[in-house]
């Protein structure tokens, strides 16, 4: 009798998609000692590499230049897996959001903000966040799990299948830089990001360089370090205010790691110049964090600090109780640090149609749902009063 995948039986035969272990996010070493296990020579590992990172083949029957025999032994023992995708949703502004399901069920958003010629996919790190800043989406869901570097890895993957960029072009790409700035706290899951952001930066596989990736950190001060000396990766801080006292309340990491200890952390991170500055992320809150005065106290605090600013209007979502600053508050803050010597500019949101946008990501393909039904009652009412 032929068992369907879905049954406990089929789930517990020795290869059951479960049962195979997933090659994406393993390093190469794993790779190699997988490899080896089965008896097979460790320059099959250069191989496959090739044909995941560079390819992006998923089915071992397309690896052609590995024999039959062994593409029949990867396929009773491995899998290379991409997330599912629950909804992806193209905005007005070309904006690309997916909210991927991962294979226990969990699920996380990924974003690509294409520019003229180029473009960054904003990466996950996180199923929810535990550090709850009181401004931020995600921060209202609690922490469901860290990612694993397979996951990590595999939102790039999956973003650039959407794009048909495989194989991973020489020149110019699309898909060309990368920024942890999506769910999560990348420094919290540091072991699987560091893993997951060593496998992309491989020259022989994804290949976008160190130059290319931007990892934000609401300020995990030790774990700074490490990414700094370990990764090289650019960094990006986000400060948001210019006291403890108000820090504590937007950004409460900060009651273990003060401003103080923070822009010491970016005064040594090893990989910041005047070519290569740190990114101060400032979110701009109505009456709470953007006066004159705490722009003129953002100048004396970065001073003798390789930094840049950018500002992010504030992106509401539902039940929030903070307002984004007027435009014309935010233009006057931006000069302020400009005459004090710092580029700051405004960004300017994106994909705020699809929640897209900075810190409106949360991991509910109930809520989207309820959207795209919304739209369509209301698509359907225009139809009926036309
Ligand atoms: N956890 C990391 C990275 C993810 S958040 C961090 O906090 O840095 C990415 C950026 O979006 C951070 O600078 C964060 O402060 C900002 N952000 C969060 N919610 C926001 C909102 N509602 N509007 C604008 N920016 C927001
Ligand atoms: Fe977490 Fe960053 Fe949101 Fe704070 S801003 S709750 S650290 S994702």
């Amino acid at each position: 009798m032929i068992q369907p995948l879905t049954t406990p039986e089929a789930q517990t035969a020795p290869n059951s998609i479960e049962n195979r272990i997933d090659l994406v996010g393993l390093s190469k070493a794993e790779l190699k000692t997988q490899l080896t296990d089965i008896g097979e020579p460790a320059f099959r590992a250069k191989q496959l590499w090739h044909w995941i990172y560079h390819r992006g083949e998923t089915d071992f029957d397309q690896m052609t230049t590995i024999a039959k025999s062994l593409r029949a032994i990867l396929n009773e023992k491995f899998i290379v897996r991409r997330p599912g995708i629950a909804l992806e949703q193209t905005s007005n502004d070309k904006s690309r959001k997916w909210l991927f399901k991962f294979h226990d069920g969990n699920e996380a958003e990924t974003v690509f903000i294409p520019e003229e010629d180029r473009g960054a996919v904003c990466i996950s790190s996180q199923v929810g966040c535990s550090l709850s800043c009181t401004f931020c989406h995600t921060g209202t869901m609690d922490l469901v799990r860290n990612l694993t570097a397979g996951e990590i890895v595999g939102q790039m993957m999956a973003a650039r299948d959407s794009y048909n960029e495989w194989p991973s072009p020489s020149g110019d790409r699309l898909l060309s830089n990368i920024v942890m700035m999506g769910m999560g706290e990348p420094l919290i899951n540091y072991e699987n990001v560091a893993k997951a952001l060593t496998i992309i930066m491989d020259g022989e596989g994804i290949a976008i360089s160190k130059r290319r990736i931007t990892l934000s950190t609401s300020g995990l001060v030790p774990m700074m370090d490490r990414c700094g000396s370990e990764l090289g990766v650019n960094l990006a801080v986000s400060l948001h205010a210019v006291t403890d006292e108000l820090r504590d309340v937007l950004v409460p990491i900060n009651k273990k790691y003060p401003i103080k200890e923070l822009l010491d952390a970016c005064r040594r991170y090893p990989s910041a110049n005047n070519a290569r500055r740190i990114t101060f992320e400032y979110v701009m809150l109505k009456g709470v964090n953007d006066s004159q005065a705490d722009a003129r106290e953002l100048v004396r605090m970065a001073k003798g600090i390789p930094v840049k600013f950018n500002l992010i209007p504030f992106n509401p979502w539902p039940g929030v109780a903070y307002d984004c600053s007027t435009m014309s508050d935010m233009k006057r803050f931006s000069e302020i640090l400009n005459d004090g010597g710092f580029s700051a500019p405004i960004r300017v949101p994106r994909g705020r149609d699809i929640l897209a946008a900075c810190g409106q990501l949360k991991s509910a393909s109930k809520r989207d749902v309820e959207k795209l039904k919304q739209d369509a009652r209301q698509r359907q009412s225009e139809r009926e009063a036309s």
